[in-house]
């Protein structure tokens, strides 16, 4: 941030990143004193150019949000009281020292959400304070998102964070997957001004196919929407692989000699032509075939997959499948491809360089036996750890900057389970469906209140670019950041008494701008903060190279393992008799990005919930017809872990026989202080999904494809 000629005598422009999401987008931010007048584009940020969504304008709602929690809170019965830092921490540390002593260190656990992605002192904070308290109870929002493409990624190439990017610049066709880039902007993939990117495959010639249930943003931008069946992009991937293979169009490039067990793959795709794949994906062998001839022969292609394709029964197997299209055709590593970035922090190669690359499967939920996935277990298991009796169980909880309860699937059931808890201890800025649970909430400084670096987010840019930003505007003195929030915490739980002062003030010495530092100069460009500091919009490191992932594969033997085993017996054994079942006999459900919603919370923002109520169930009009449903009815809708009701849309486009929920909503729970969200409630899709939905490999949950009913109410 730098401070830039005052357009009057109290306004002052700086220079910094939205922290929203993923693209990384550069913002001015106008401020007045503490206050923010204005966010607008940066149109000398060399990667975003100018470019914010709407979410970008609302950050001044969330620095001067009155619902925000400023001070400590400590629950007595129903009522909160505020209280000072001290007491509050001393109160939190009791309570989890209380229960580790009493029921053993796994009977805390943790929950870390989404937002822990784009902050960089819980990053750089985060694994070690995770690391002192020694739970397996372990729990995150991966699980409900990118599990099975880190998993894919660790059983093929070593590394759980290899996952390569779409060269979008550069491609010639685009096949995207279960995704709608055009309102996200990128998801592993960060992408500003989506748009304009895919407009400009179609203005070089180049053609962009959406594979979706849904008529998406993106697909509407597209040359081609091939609306599968939900949960089938596995069959469908496995089909244009058959074609592939048996065509003889594969072509491993710079990778021959270098991949294992492709006979295994081409043997299990063999049995899968485009003809037996057809009545489960729902699109025509013909179609399968000539989308598999024109992936393999473009000059340039990339294939790439993200939540819709993750969040489902078989999510695992399509990430798998999806990098094993982009491995034969020789699109992996090259450009117009998918490739490794090369970010100024190589977090993914100094985390490899640790010995830290990932693990699968070391040990089992208690209760649900769920598998652990570097050190995490999925959340859709959570309730059942806290509700099972006898050893293991869990008793407390920190979240850090999560709401399971609207995140996670069937989240009326772990709201239940919360509410058992012996302990709760919440960092987070709000009192929501979630930290209503707590018995103490922590509040973190608001995301304008700290530096901003994408320290996880480089390693999946579009384009190899850096840039720091300080704070907008700095912390007050009785504001505390949320890493400086896990350094009290953890000292004070966990220290020996007379350590405890040391060790918090040797941990919070390493002030994440420090650590930053260091990291850059130890970086590939061999950059410092300084330097970054003197270049406040942002330095642009020039396109994605090829060869990253030749020079990165982290396996045993230095191959990468096109069919892993496990992969290739779930396949064998489960993904072919799919195949056989055809299409669902009912409706089933599907979630949706929306572009001014943020997961869960961004809905206490006023000028992002105005307009008409947007969490609506999408219907076809083929389905609303038999059930006697019109615009804006209201409707049942039912799965076999929960109710709800809420308005329809009646809309062509969407698959007949899908219905559409985003999810996020259902601000209506008592004890929740969001006055906003609250008069634009909808409902939780989560109270829907249901925990034994899971992609049956990492245990992610599948939101998608859930057999659901819908009825107009009586
Ligand atoms: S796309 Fe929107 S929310 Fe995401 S970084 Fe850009 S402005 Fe922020």
């Amino acid at each position: 941030m730098r401070a830039e000629p005052c357009r009057t005598e109290q306004r002052e422009q700086r220079i910094a990143t939205c922290p929203l999401c993923e693209a990384l987008c550069g913002v001015l931010v106008e401020v007045d004193g503490r206050r923010i007048r204005e966010v607008r584009g940066d149109p000398d940020d060399p990667f975003s150019r100018g470019y914010i969504c709407p979410k970008a304008a609302a950050l001044a709602d969330l620095h001067d949000d009155p619902d925000r929690i400023r001070t400590p809170l400590i629950r007595a019965g129903a009522e909160w009281r505020e209280a000072s830092w001290d007491e509050a921490l001393e109160r939190a540390a009791a309570g989890l020292d209380r229960v580790r002593r009493r029921h053993g260190r796994d009977a805390v656990a943790l929950y870390y959400g989404n937002p822990v992605a784009h902050n960089l002192g819980l990053l750089t904070h985060g694994l070690a304070f995770r690391r002192a308290f020694g739970t397996r109870n372990v729990y995150s929002a991966s699980s409900t998102d990118q599990l099975p493409q880190m998993l894919a990624a660790l059983r093929m190439f070593g590394h759980l964070g290899l996952i390569p990017v779409p060269d979008v610049d550069r491609t010639d066709f685009f096949l995207i997957m279960g995704a709608n880039p055009v309102v996200s902007n990128g998801s592993l993939m960060s992408a500003p001004d989506m748009r304009r990117r895919l407009g400009g495959i179609r203005q070089r010639g180049g053609r962009v196919v959406v594979v979706d249930p849904r008529r998406t943003q993106t697909a509407a931008v597209a040359d081609e929407h091939l609306a599968i069946r939900p949960g089938a992009d596995a069959l469908l991937l496995a089909g244009m692989l058959h074609v592939i293979a048996t065509e003889g169009w594969m072509r491993l490039g710079r990778f021959a000699g270098r991949v294992k067990r492709l006979d295994a793959l081409t043997a299990f795709v063999r049995d899968l032509p485009p003809e037996r794949v057809a009545g489960r994906t729902g699109i025509a062998p013909e179609a399968i075939r000539r989308l598999a001839a024109a992936f393999a022969h473009a000059r340039r292609a990339a294939c790439y997959g993200r939540v819709g394709l993750c969040t489902q029964r078989y999510g695992t197997l399509a990430a798998w499948l999806l990098q094993a299209l982009n491995l034969v055709t020789g699109r992996l590593d090259e450009v117009g491809g998918v490739l490794l970035p090369t970010p100024a922090v190589d977090a993914v190669g100094i985390l490899g360089r640790l010995g830290w690359r990932g693990t699968f499967d070391r040990w089992r939920s208690t209760a649900r036996r769920l598998p652990e996935f570097s050190g995490e277990l999925p959340v859709a298991g959570l309730a059942d750890e806290i509700e099972h009796a006898g050893p293991g169980s869990v008793r407390a909880l920190i979240t850090v900057a999560g709401n399971p309860v609207l995140s996670a699937p069937n989240g009326r059931r772990l709201d239940r389970a919360l509410g058992s808890l012996e302990h709760v201890v919440a960092i987070d800025p709000y009192l929501n469906e979630t930290t209503r649970h707590a018995h103490v909430l922590l509040p973190p400084a608001p995301p304008l209140a700290r530096p901003h670096y994408p320290l996880a987010l480089g390693s999946f840019a579009v384009r190899n670019v850096a840039k720091y930003a300080d704070a907008v505007i700095p912390r007050t003195g009785e504001q505390r950041h949320d890493w400086e929030i896990l350094v009290e915490l953890g000292g004070r739980a966990l220290a020996p008494r007379p350590l405890r002062w040391l060790v918090i003030r040797a941990a919070a010495a390493l002030r994440p701008e420090r650590i930053l530092d260091l990291l850059l100069r130890f970086g590939p460009y061999r950059l410092t903060l300084a330097r970054l500091r003197a270049a406040p919009h942002g330095v642009d490191l020039g396109p994605l190279q090829p060869g990253r992932v030749a020079a990165s594969i982290a396996t045993a033997d230095g191959r990468i393992d096109i069919a892993p085993e496990d992969f290739l017996r779930e396949a064998r054994d489960k993904l072919r008799a799919e195949e056989d079942r055809g299409a669902p006999d009912g409706l089933v459900l599907i979630g949706r990005r929306q572009l001014r919603s943020n997961n869960s919370w961004m809905h206490n923002s006023p000028r992002l919930v105005k307009g008409a109520d947007r969490c609506v169930l999408l219907v076809h009009p083929d389905d609303a017809a038999p059930r006697q449903l019109l615009d804006g009815d209201l409707a049942v809708l039912e799965s076999e872990a929960g109710t709800v009701t809420v308005a329809v849309e009646v809309i062509g486009a969407i698959r007949p026989g899908v219905v559409s929920l985003p999810h996020g909503w259902g601000h209506d729970r008592d004890g929740v202080r969001l006055r906003v969200a609250r008069l634009h409630a909808g409902v939780s899709a989560n109270d829907v999904t249901s925990e034994r939905h899971l992609d049956t490999l990492s245990g992610n949950a599948a939101f998608n494809g859930l057999p659901v009913t819908v009825r107009r109410r009586s």
